[in-house]
């Protein structure tokens, strides 16, 4: 928001009582002397009203936005494969190992969600790893063991799209697409992948701004995506001991001021399973409308990211952490 002021105005009253409703102000000199504020756009939401009546204001002018399309989710659910994530509903549990393994480890992973009271199985068919020798997924076989055991146990199928190619093999089969953290500025495959009109998970890459991850969602829903959903998992820090430094201030900025559908995955923030249900609690009491957690039924064999995957008795309390962690968060 861009506000103009009289000639005579106190500016420093008004800088004060904008920043006294949460306004992050910039000064913009203009020509002629008339003085000018920006007011940026994570500031606490305010409305016209609100700033016109500041003494000393003399116009307001709403910049346009660079993601109207995104701007439209706020304060709205977006319908993941039959379950409402965003503003209003019930936090909601997506969890599943790293990678579909066999027919047999996903059947036991859709069980132990549903038991957990997950609504959604996650699970990667295609992974995309930092080592061409790592376990790369099982492809589209894996799709349909997933497929099936999601459909066993009642659950929707999240699952990532690491390729173009691999759209409609996928849409086959999910009812949530994920665009993974290192794809987010594939622009590419983020149009390849809004085409298929699907609601999608997107993945903050691990060092992008607010605004380069929400003109990304843009990208999907200019495309044709039929929602998105916003799913934090760590940025780039400086101390290894945590692995990546989850941004629960940028999950609390989306859920608060933005008010757009966001979700949080401690797993590939931290990648030990001992510090997942706290940062769930954590995610939820910051206004996240739910959390995307790796789980699997024996961790200790599993072909990837073993060491941050809950087993099923914990995932089972962490269902139980979920639900106490919304009600002490909603007070
Ligand atoms: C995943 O969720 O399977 C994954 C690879 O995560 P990220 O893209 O966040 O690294
Ligand atoms: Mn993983």
């Amino acid at each position: 928001m861009l506000i103009t002021l009289h000639p005579d105005a106190d500016v420093g009253r008004v800088r004060k009582e904008l920043a006294g409703l949460g306004q992050w102000i910039e000064d913009l000199s203009t020509e002629g002397g008339r003085r000018a504020m920006l007011l940026r756009p994570h500031s606490a939401a305010l409305s016209l009203q609100e700033v016109r009546a500041i003494e000393g204001v003399a116009d307001v002018f709403v910049a346009r936005s660079g993601h109207p399309l995104l701007d439209e989710l706020e304060g709205c659910t977006v319908d993941a494969g039959g379950v409402p994530i965003g503003d209003g509903a019930e936090a909601v549990l997506i969890a599943g190992p790293c990678s579909i393994e066999s027919e047999t480890q996903v059947d036991l992973a859709a069980r132990m969600v549903a038991e957990a009271g997950g609504k959604l199985l996650r699970g990667g068919a295609y992974k995309p790893r930092t080592s061409p020798y790592s376990f790369l997924g099982h492809g589209a076989e894996a799709l349909g063991w997933m497929r099936r055991a999601a459909d066993a146990h009642g659950l929707s199928v999240i699952t990532e799209v690491l390729s173009e190619r691999d759209v409609d093999t996928v849409a086959r089969h999910a009812d949530v697409l994920q665009v993974g953290a290192r794809n987010m500025q594939n622009y590419a495959l983020l149009r390849a992948v809004g085409a298929v009109a699907y609601p999608v998970l997107l993945k903050r890459s691990m060092s992008a701004s607010l605004e380069e991850w929400f003109l990304a969602a843009e990208h999907l829903l200019n495309a044709g995506a039929s929602g998105v959903v916003l799913c934090e998992r760590g940025i780039v820090g400086f101390d290894p001991s945590t692995r990546n430094l989850l941004d629960l201030g940028a999950v609390a900025l989306i859920a608060h001021v933005h008010r757009l559908p966001v979700v949080v995955d401690p797993s590939h923030a931290v990648g030990r399973r001992d510090l997942i249900e706290p940062l769930c609690r954590a995610a939820l009491a910051a206004g996240a409308h739910g959390v995307m957690v790796e789980a699997h039924p024996d961790a200790r064999q599993a072909l990837s990211d073993g060491p941050q995957a809950l087993e099923p008795a914990a995932l089972r309390r962490l269902g139980w952490a979920g639900r106490a962690a919304v009600r002490e968060a909603v007070g």
